[in-house]
């Protein structure tokens, strides 16, 4: 059960004149799927990677329930990230791309087997992880790339354009996938892309952004029904 918030957000990177997020400002409900939508370079990422503690935030707050998470280790966060471009690891199995956020935590191997099992039943992984992901359709690797993250438990989820490097079809298919897993899991859920469908077929919400900005913020009922 987690309420997010996030209270003023600016980030302006180091050699930068401008801030690349000024004045950002969202409200997350328990379990709530958002979607932030806009144009390259509008600061999506950024704000992706401010709550995961991989970018600093230059002003504002970032609270999880009330708490300031601001200076939390980026491993301590229970966030867990997936990316565009998969990072999944070469040279190791699905089963250990899988396991490794709780291997390197030195999770109990049991608990690790149990929720890897668990997280490739939910994905239909179940026989492929023994395969490298060399050996995997692009679809197959993008569910190990979910797999990675559901196995941590997370009480949230940054979906970072996890589709975009899918062709048409499978991204169509995935779409499906991911809102029913969001619905299983039920944990918030936050989710950029460029596909304005996308985000109005999958989310509670949408924030549309420009220039580090919320220009609008809804849910598609309400932004589709805007005169
Ligand atoms: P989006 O995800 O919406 O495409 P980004 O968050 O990647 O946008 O980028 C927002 C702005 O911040 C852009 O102007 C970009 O050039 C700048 N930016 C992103 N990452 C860095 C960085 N590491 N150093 C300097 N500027 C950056
Ligand atoms: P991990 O990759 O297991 O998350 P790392 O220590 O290698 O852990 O990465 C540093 C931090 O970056 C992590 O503690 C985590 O907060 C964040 N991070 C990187 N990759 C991910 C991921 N796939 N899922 C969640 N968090 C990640």
């Amino acid at each position: 059960m987690v309420e997010v918030n996030l209270e003023h957000i600016y980030k302006k990177y180091a050699g930068n004149d401008n801030y690349s997020v000024s004045d950002f400002n969202l409200q997350a409900k328990d379990g709530e799927f958002i979607f932030f939508v806009g144009p390259s370079g509008c600061g999506k990422s950024t704000i992706l990677r401010m709550i995961a503690g991989l970018e600093e935030i230059t002003k504002g707050d970032f609270k999880m329930n009330d708490k300031v998470m601001n200076d939390v280790a980026p491993r301590d966060r229970d966030i867990a990230m997936v990316f565009q471009n998969y990072a999944l690891y070469p040279h190791m199995t699905v089963f250990d791309n899988m396991a490794f956020g709780l291997n390197i935590r030195k999770n109990d191997k049991a608990d690790t087997k149990r929720r890897v099992d668990e997280a490739a039943a939910i994905l239909g992984l179940s026989d492929f992880l023994q395969r490298k992901p060399a050996a995997l359709s692009g679809g197959q690797r993008q569910r190990v790339a979910l797999g990675r993250a559901i196995v941590r438990d997370a009480n949230l989820f940054l979906l970072d354009e996890p589709l975009s490097n899918l062709d048409a079809k499978l991204r169509v298919n995935m779409r499906a996938e991911i809102a029913k897993l969001h619905q299983r899991l039920g944990t918030n859920m936050i989710y950029v892309t460029h596909d304005q469908i996308e985000a109005m077929t999958m989310a509670d919400r949408i924030v549309i952004m420009d220039t580090g900005k919320v220009q609008q913020i809804g849910t598609p009922f309400e932004l589709y029904n805007e005169p």
